[in-house]
């Protein structure tokens, strides 16, 4: 159905989930559809790669998704026939707290009650925007629960609780402040299955290796520019993450709050490492916030007996990702553990996604930002209601095809 003056009815820019997904639904609806992508493999911020010579892949980013929360990513699952495996329950917790080590695995329901209500008290007061750090320190006696989140905060939002906006945990339920395992079910074929399945849906191979470098919208069509040609289309989504808008010449310029996201950008910044490691005899579980990993869990025992663990740190520590590096954090909380290998992605320096997964300094709803300028429209987890995980972007790219769609049928119809 593709306009005889355009390329395409729709380019999208960027074949991580979000853009996979809003291509498969264009596709479904009958549009021809052009996918570039920058990098040399289609998923973006998920894909499965091999531990080193041990044949077994793991995810180098998102991994975890909540079953009873998440329908989005849920019904995608169903579609495809994919199905969930779970981390291993941990069976010994390590705490480390000024120094020490504990077995502590949670905070008690009191002391979540108590920082539930010093939040929604910290954000009520008009014209104050507290950081979660700000609550923490206006927690008079529990140093201990002060240490707890700050590795909470760390783990979840992928930035330390001096960056995190109190109010991104005003709504949060008390029992899961603080609480660490509710991550466990993940794809048991890894997401490589989930983006096969879209690739295969959609019909469209996305062409690898070719970043866009600008976007010429021209009346009702726009012309972009990759590293190797220019094509036109009739609507483009922009589906790349908003670290990396400012790599993009758009023309007009944007203006307004997206001016200004492209200046302040997104500060997720925590780095995910895979640990193989001999000398642990059960699933662990630990939390070390102050310079070391804010969340480190097994993740499975290979048939050698070995380890395989997987942490996170948003320390600047780990700027190199080395076995020597890694055993240093690792000896802070297991001291008996030795590294024999790592494996990591290093999102932040890539230059097609200069961060993690989406956290805001601000307390905004990135979606407000993020609003179509038709013909070129916008998706992505980062701009998503329930931005940084995997079912903001399934979500987000759902909606940018239906608001594609739509927009083009009005098009069509007003000829
Ligand atoms: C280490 C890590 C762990 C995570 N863990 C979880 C988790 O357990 N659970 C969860 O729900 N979420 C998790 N997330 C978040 C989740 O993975 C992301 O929010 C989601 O995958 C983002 O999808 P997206 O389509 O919005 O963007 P992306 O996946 O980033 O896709 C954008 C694509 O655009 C491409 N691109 C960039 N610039 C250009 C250009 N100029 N031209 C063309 N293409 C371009 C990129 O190469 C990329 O492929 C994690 C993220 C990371 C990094």
């Amino acid at each position: 159905m593709s306009s005889p003056q355009t390329d395409a009815d729709v380019v999208v820019i960027g074949a991580g989930l979000s853009g996979l997904v809003a291509a498969r639904d264009l596709s479904a609806s009958g549009r021809t559809v052009l996918v570039l992508e920058a990098s040399q493999q289609p998923g973006g911020r998920t894909f499965a790669d091999e531990l080193p010579g041990l044949g077994v892949r793991v995810e180098m980013g998102g991994t975890w998704i909540l079953e009873d929360d998440e329908p989005a990513i849920t019904a995608e699952l169903q579609r495809y026939g994919l199905e969930l495996e779970y981390s291993p329950e941990p069976e010994r917790f390590v705490f480390r707290h000024q120094g020490r080590l504990s077995d502590a695995s949670s905070p008690s329901p009191s002391r979540q009650r108590e920082l539930a209500a010093a939040i929604s008290e910290a954000v009520s007061v008009e014209g104050s925007e507290p950081t979660v750090q700000d609550v923490l320190d206006g927690l008079e006696s529990d140093d201990e629960l002060r240490t707890w989140i700050r590795a909470w905060t760390n783990f979840v939002c992928g930035a330390p609780p001096e960056k995190v906006p109190a109010a991104v945990f005003r709504d949060v339920p008390a029992e899961y402040l603080g609480a660490m395992d509710m991550y466990s079910a993940k794809l048991h074929a890894t997401t490589d299955a989930l983006i096969a399945a879209l690739i295969a849906d959609a019909g469209v191979e996305p062409q690898l290796g070719e970043p866009v470098l600008a976007i010429d919208r021209r009346g009702d069509r726009v012309e972009i520019q990759t590293s190797r040609r220019t094509v036109t289309a009739a609507a483009v989504l922009l589906a790349v993450p908003v670290n990396t808008w400012s790599e993009i010449r758009v023309t007009p310029a944007f203006d307004g709050q997206k001016k200004e996201v492209i200046e302040t950008g997104h500060c997720g910044r925590s780095t995910k490492v895979w640990i193989v490691a001999t000398g642990l005899e059960t699933a662990v579980r630990a939390v070390d916030p102050d310079g070391g990993f804010s969340y480190l869990r097994t993740d499975r025992v290979l048939p050698d007996g070995r380890s395989v663990l997987v942490g996170f740190t948003c320390e600047d520590e780990l700027a190199q990702v080395t076995t020597t590096a890694v055993q240093v954090l690792v000896d802070r909380v297991l001291p008996e553990f030795t590294v024999d290998a790592v494996h990591s992605f290093d999102f932040n320096e890539s230059p097609f996604f200069k961060g993690a997964w989406a956290s805001y300094t601000e307390d905004i709803s990135p979606t407000r930002y993020a609003v179509a300028e038709p013909p070129l429209f916008f998706a992505g987890a980062d701009i998503a209601e329930n931005f940084g995980t995997i079912e903001g972007a399934v979500v987000s790219g759902a909606q940018a095809a239906e608001d594609i769609d739509h927009h083009l049928t009005q098009r069509e119809s007003a000829r």
